[in-house]
Parts: C-alpha cells; sequence; structure tokens
C-alpha cells in the first residue's frame, strides 16, 4: 500500500504554494487508496509556533484534505534522531558563520555554500574552545534517482552539496536528518514535496542507504511562479490562506488552483475529492505554474 504524507513546517501560515503540494500528495494517495500521514516539521524552536500549528489543521481541514493518522511532532523526536546521529560518520565543526562565508564559494545553481572540509581532519587538539556543529563525513558517493515527475537525478555529494550539517551547535538536528529518520521509521513509501527540495533529495538518499533504510519514490513538484517567473514567496500576502480564505471558498480555492496547474481545462469549483478520479502523476505538468496578480 502507498503510505504519503503532507509535512508542512509552523513557521507560518500555508501559502499557495503548500496548498498546492498538499494537495498533490493528498491525489497522489487518495486516487490510488493509500494512507495519508500529517506530519507537523516544528524542528526549529526558534521558528515553531503554536498557532501556525492549530491553523495547519484548520486549513487542511477547511480545504478538504484529510489525513489518516499523524505522525509525532519532530520537536518529541530528539532521542531518536540522537540515536540515528550516532551511527553515521560525523565530526565536529567549528567554522564561525563569517568564516564560512569568506572560505565558501556559493554554488552556481542556487547560491547555496558547498562546505570546503575546513573542520573534516581536525585532531582534538586543534579543537575550539566553544560549541561544534556536527557535520556528516561524506564519501565519495554518486547518487542517482528516478523522481516520479522531473526523472533522472545525479548527483556528487561531496562536490555539488559538501559535508553537510546533521546537528547545529544549538543541538537541533538538520531537516536532512530528521525527516529521513520520521519518513522510514513511518514506512512512509511515497514523497511529494515541492521542487525547491530536489537538490536535497540526493543527500537524504545517501543517508537512507547509510542506515539501512528503504529509499521512498520521489515527486517532487513545480513551484509557483509570477508570470515574470519569479519564484512566489510567503511574503506575498495575497497569497497567505487567511487572506484566501477572505475571498473565496475551498471549493473555489481549489478549481482555480488545478486550472493553473493544468489539472483541468476550466477553472469552475471543484472539490479534492472530486478531482481524485481523473488523477494520474502523468498528467500532471512539470512547468513551474504561473499564478497572475488575479488569482
Ligand atoms: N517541512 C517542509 C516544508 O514545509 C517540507 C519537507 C518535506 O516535505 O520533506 O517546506
Amino acid at each position: 500500500m502507498i503510505i504519503g504524507r503532507f509535512a508542512p513546517s509552523p513557521s507560518g501560515r500555508m501559502h499557495l504554494g503548500n496548498i498546492f503540494t498538499a494537495l498533490m500528495a493528498w491525489l497522489s494517495v487518495r486516487s490510488q487508496g493509500g494512507k495519508m500521514l500529517l506530519r507537523i516539521e516544528d524542528l526549529d524552536p526558534d521558528r515553531s509556533k503554536r498557532e501556525y500549528i492549530d491553523a495547519i489543521y484548520e486549513d487542511l481541514r477547511w480545504l478538504g484534505l484529510d489525513w489518516d493518522e499523524e505522525m509525532p511532532y519532530q520537536s518529541q523526536r530528539t532521542e531518536i534522531y540522537t540515536d540515528y546521529f550516532s551511527r553515521l560518520p560525523t565530526y565536529p565543526c567549528f567554522c564561525t558563520r563569517n568564516e564560512l562565508h569568506s572560505a565558501n564559494a556559493p554554488h552556481a545553481s542556487d547560491g547555496r555554500t558547498v562546505y570546503a572540509g575546513t573542520c573534516r581532519n581536525l585532531s582534538p587538539s586543534e579543537y575550539k574552545q566553544r560549541t561544534p556543529a556536527w557535520r556528516v563525513a561524506l564519501d565519495d558517493s554518486v547518487i542517482e534517482f528516478h523522481d516520479g515527475l522531473c526523472g533522472k537525478v545525479t548527483q556528487n555529494l561531496r562536490a555539488e552539496w559538501g559535508d553537510f550539517i546533521l546537528r547545529r551547535s544549538d543541538g537541533v538536528y538538520a531537516y536532512q536528518l530528521a525527516v529521513v529518520c520520521d519518513d522510514a521509521l513511518g514506512a512512509v513509501t511515497q514523497v511529494v514535496r515541492g521542487n525547491d527540495l530536489l537538490s536535497s533529495t540526493p543527500a537524504q538518499i545517501w543517508l537512507y542507504q547509510q542506515l539501512g533504510f528503504q529509499v521512498p519514490q520521489f515527486y517532487h513538484v513545480p513551484l509557483l511562479v509570477a508570470p515574470d517567473g519569479r519564484r512566489l514567496s510567503k511574503r506575498e500576502k495575497d497569497l497567505d490562506i487567511s487572506h484566501l480564505k477572505n475571498h473565496m471558498c475551498a471549493e473555489e480555492l481549489i478549481g482555480k488552483l488545478a486550472y493553473h496547474a493544468k489539472l483541468r481545462n476550466t477553472p469552475d469549483p471543484i472539490l479534492p475529492k472530486d478531482l481524485c478520479k481523473d488523477f494520474h502523476w502523468n498528467h500532471v505538468s512539470r512547468a513551474p505554474i504561473v499564478i497572475d496578480d488575479n488569482f
């Protein structure tokens, strides 16, 4: 059986982009008779707020996107992450933000920095008097996988990603580790999420392999863009669900979104459950979804 999930971060209200991802994850699972899980990704205590958690439940219900089970909150799973962290090859990193900035060139494609490995071979006598972050010591693996929507993806992890952080200096585990442990332990078979996470997936697959977990099927859905091609972000207040709810009912919102995403030919109101019978991944466009001002 297919087991899928939504994994929203409670760092703000849902946005049209999150709604689209949730709709796609839901349609994929429900159209194939699978099980849908909800996981609140409150890993980062500085950014997560209880009011946003409550709003996520309410907004998903309002949209008609239901779930069968809720997974444990990430903030409650530190011991589990510690256990899996201890099984991985890691080293302490004492680099400050400034040092990271000056020593590591931004990656050409998305501005992400590739860690040059400054602390990888430090001997304990070279350790600094401050609490380190912990990085994974990558090998030379080239990770290749087939994304259900984007096709073949290949990444040389050390060259294109670099030894990434698994635990921050404040003790918070990295999203990359938490998401792998949570999806694997939750027996998730299908991960549907935004295309902005496509470049993180090889690093996550490497963790799956190191920890002996089964790798799920991935589908990275297109991002929403303005007519000029600029990525729409959470800053676009008009596309925040609290604003959208004041202007339309859920059927109208889903109908317009499905139309813009080319899942339907007309923008008529429709419920998610009525989109299910015609849903197939082959019909989903890989191109960014253009949202104009009068959505
Ligand atoms: N929590 C992430 C987000 O809200 C999604 C992570 C994932 O689906 O793996 O963007």
